[in-house]
């Protein structure tokens, strides 16, 4: 027979902050849902490794289920569901409600961009007669994890005669990848005194794509040459045209199962398609809310959010005018009644580097979605801090559906820090706070999340749109 509980005992009950494992609490079909909840997660990771590739990969999806372009001159319905393609690189998708837009919207905004290697403008270069191609980090990434990986390359290329060519090498079963070279460790002793930041220097980022000279006995360049022959045979460019290009190296291959148990996925680009991936998931099963539901996925998170894709930009804000002008709503007026979560993700405490992070405020794997009331950091400088009533109100939310969640704070003080896009979003006099999920090696090629933290956190979106 189970003891009777000590007043201590109880007291704690009522009064303690609780702190609980999804791996204890969650029942064993909770658990199953939670991982077949991210099976079609993996696969939008595997199409969606850029975010032009995520804007497109999303479409898709949304027109399988019946959502439209928007159109600025309808007067949209209750019901009715669109979607306004912002530059192929940011997405808006919307289902309008059945109260009036003057009352507000419901606002989920993640980020779909992440960390990569850029290629720079004139990338394409023989050295030893190798074929190499230089590239501009884009985001923040510890330069020394991206060498002596396999990278596919994706993006597009804008052709002089006005084509747009697709760019994808790679990823295809018995494609070839590339890769940054590193210096072998019996020569490193130099390297290796040098500091981490440094271990790979930004010019040393340079990718080896080809070192078969072109068959001649006159001209110079013949690897060079080669590589142009290929890519001029594949997909018609010329090196001009690198120029008007956007061509991006991520990591090849796809999203894994992680762990004996499969309890977590390791991929790249966690940081921010899992909010998206999630977001996504809550508001097309929305099909008759109450409140008119807006999701935005958008670009250049990681770079400061500038640019017209990026959140630092009134697309969002053009975006409502537009769907409330047709009802004789100012824009405004919709933003000043709206809520939104800032969906990105959380550093999680990591077991080998727990002293990057104050522990009774960090999040941690597997206990749920994370909260977080404030990022920025030295002082609370850059940051969004959500107000209690609004905090509030979101965790009532989150009780109510039973949710597991939990709180984080982005490291220790004064020890780094970061934002998200709340401080664009709060810009537009809209309440919002951060919530998402909690990631292991966050911004490395192959980053870690759990299976039933990305299960809570589409939870959390549920809970949100039907409060
Ligand atoms: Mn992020
Ligand atoms: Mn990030």
């Amino acid at each position: 027979m189970e003891q009777e509980k000590t007043q201590g005992e109880l007291l704690k009950e009522k009064l303690f902050l609780k702190r609980e494992n999804a791996g204890e609490v969650l029942s064993a079909q909770e658990l199953a849902q939670a991982d077949s909840f991210c099976e079609p997660y993996k696969a939008f990771l595997n199409h969606a490794k850029t975010e032009r590739e995520a804007v497109a990969y999303t479409i898709q999806l949304l027109e399988q289920q019946g959502y439209e372009a928007f159109d600025p001159a309808k007067k949209y319905q209750a019901g009715d569901k669109v979607y306004q393609n912002n530059r192929g690189k940011a997405l808006i998708f919307a289902t309008i409600g059945k109260k009036p837009l003057s009352e507000g919207v419901k606002l989920l905004i993640s980020h779909i961009d992440s960390p990569r290697l850029d290629l720079k403008p004139n990338p394409l270069y023989e050295e030893l007669e190798l074929g190499l191609l230089k590239t501009h980090y884009y985001g923040g990434i510890k330069k020394y994890q991206w060498a002596a990986i396999p990278l596919a390359l994706h993006g597009v290329v804008c052709r002089r005669d006005g084509q747009k060519v697709e760019v994808c090498i790679g990823e295809e079963e018995g494609d070839p990848v590339f890769c940054v070279t590193d210096l072998l460790p019996h020569l490193g002793d130099e390297q290796m005194k040098r500091p981490l930041k440094d271990g790979i220097k930004g010019e040393e980022l340079n990718v080896l794509i080809g070192s078969r000279p072109f068959k001649d006995d006159k001209a110079s360049e013949k690897v060079k040459l080669n590589m142009l022959v290929l890519l001029h045979e594949k997909y018609g460019i010329v090196e001009g045209d690198f120029l008007t290009a956007e061509l991006n190296l991520v990591p090849a291959g796809c999203a894994r199962d992680l762990g004996l148990d499969r309890s977590m996925i390791g991929s790249y680009g966690h940081d921010d398609r899992v909010c998206a991936y999630t977001s996504y998931a809550a508001a097309v099963e929305a099909v008759a809310p109450e409140m008119t539901v807006v999701t935005v996925f958008a670009d250049k998170e990681e770079t400061g959010s500038n640019g017209n894709t990026g959140l630092d930009s009134d697309f969002v804000r053009y975006f409502i005018e537009d769907l409330a002008a047709p009802h004789g709503i100012a824009g405004r007026t919709v933003l000043s009644h709206s809520k939104c979560l800032s969906a990105d993700v959380n550093c999680a405490v990591d077991p080998t580097f727990q002293d990057a992070n104050e522990k009774r405020n960090a999040a941690y794997l597997n206990r749920g979605v994370v909260v977080t009331k404030y990022t920025g950091g030295g002082g609370k400088v850059s940051t969004n801090d959500a107000s209690a009533e609004y905090v509030g109100e979101v965790c009532r939310a989150l009780d109510k559906a039973g949710v597991l969640w939990q709180t984080g704070e982005l490291g220790k003080v004064d020890f780094g820090g970061g934002g998200t896009v709340a401080k664009f979003v709060s810009y537009m006099n809209v309440d919002t706070v951060d919530v998402g999920v909690p990631v292991l090696s966050m911004h490395a090629p192959f980053e870690v999340v759990s299976k039933t933290d990305v299960y809570m956190t589409y939870r959390a979106f549920k809970a949100f749109i039907e409060a």
